[in-house]
């Protein structure tokens, strides 16, 4: 995440816990619900090198989070069931809660799981085919793995040589950010090439590090028949679809739904776009998940469930936890729904 970026976050941060002005928006700014995302669900490192920490929370912070969903009145139910509330437009009720998991990560099963499970949490796991398959990249985590082991990188990333030290945990930090941003300005073909190009630097295969981190199939079969599971769909290889010819973008919806179907035996009825964000997934995705015949289609634009998305089931806005913001403090004043009406311009369903 951009340094401004936090330093803003953390000014609104500042600005509602000094205040309390959330509560008093909340009636307004909290809709009838809101989806959760989690990626990973670890305990800390201890190294002092956490780059990819915005999609990696503790344990203790993922119980935390299910505690205070309750305690602040949300029933934490399941998506068909938020979807069937949306279709009804009951919205005198509590306010729902649905927890998602995004890529398949293996920590879902090994720490997520026995929390959702002593506390009876329903969840949805979208699941990338490829990652399951140990042959697609997490790219973001090799390049994490790259630099934690390389004591310099030299790399042309977008035109431009990177060279520089990495020895410490701060220099790495700040290698990580600086490539980081210049790889999400390049093409996902170039992307992959110039991180498996310093993964071989480092010494490992970047599948290796996908079969680590991810749950392979006969895990995925364990998980989805846990009845607190919902299977969701999650691509064949995290693409970012708007960046594929459509033909390809449809390939990769409805083929991943299609092994989901074959390796597991569920029939995905929801599908979330890899990254999620404008740059990933818009109004041509949102179109092809509903001509695919997906019930819903959930992005990362942030933001709180209204009654009008029942009109836009295939562009639904989640509330990332992130990892940089692991307090009961945070948490309160995002589930108000105020930060997103500030940042979606006051508009309950984002354009
Ligand atoms: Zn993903």
């Amino acid at each position: 995440m951009a340094n401004w970026r936090r330093l803003a976050i953390d000014a609104g941060m500042a600005f509602f816990h000094a205040s309390g002005a959330h509560r008093l928006a909340e009636p307004f700014t909290r809709g009838v619900g809101v989806i959760l995302t989690f990626h990973s669900v670890r305990p800390r490192r201890d190294d002092g090198f956490e780059p990819n920490r915005p999609i990696e929370i503790t344990p203790e912070f993922f119980e935390a989070t299910l505690t205070h969903l309750r305690r602040r009145g949300f029933e934490i139910i399941t998506l068909d069931a938020a979807l069937a509330r949306l279709r009804e437009g009951d919205s005198d009720r509590a306010p729902f809660a649905v927890l998602s998991f995004d890529d398949g990560y293996r920590d879902l099963a090994v720490h997520a799981l026995p929390i959702l499970e002593k506390h009876q949490a329903p969840f949805v796991a979208y699941v990338t085919a490829g990652f399951a398959d140990g042959s697609a990249r997490l790219w973001w985590a090799e390049l994490e793995q790259a630099i934690r082991r390389l004591d310099r990188i030299d790399v042309v990333a977008g035109g431009l040589r990177i060279a520089r030290a990495t020895t410490t945990a701060a220099l790495k930090q700040a290698a990580f950010a600086d490539l980081y941003a210049r790889l999400d300005a390049c093409e996902d073909d170039e992307r992959l090439r110039i991180v498996a190009a310093l993964a071989a630097q480092a010494g490992f295969e970047p599948e290796a590090l996908t079969r680590e981190l991810c749950l392979g199939w006969d895990e995925l079969r364990m998980l989805a028949r846990r009845p607190l599971a919902t299977i969701g769909a999650h691509t064949l290889n995290h693409p970012r679809l708007a960046r594929l010819a459509r033909a390809s973008a449809c390939e990769e919806m409805a083929e991943s739904r299609r092994r989901l179907r074959d390796e597991l035996g569920v029939a995905a009825a929801h599908f979330c776009y890899p990254y999620g964000n404008r740059a990933a997934a818009g109004e041509r995705e949102f179109a092809l998940a509903a001509t695919l015949g997906f019930e819903s289609a959930a992005t990362t634009r942030p933001g709180m469930i209204f009654p009008a998305h029942r009109e836009r089931l295939h562009a639904l806005p989640r509330l990332s936890v992130n990892g940089h913001y692991q307090s009961v403090a945070a948490l309160d004043i995002l589930l108000s729904g105020a930060p997103f009406a500030l940042m979606n311009g006051g508009r309950r369903v984002a354009a």
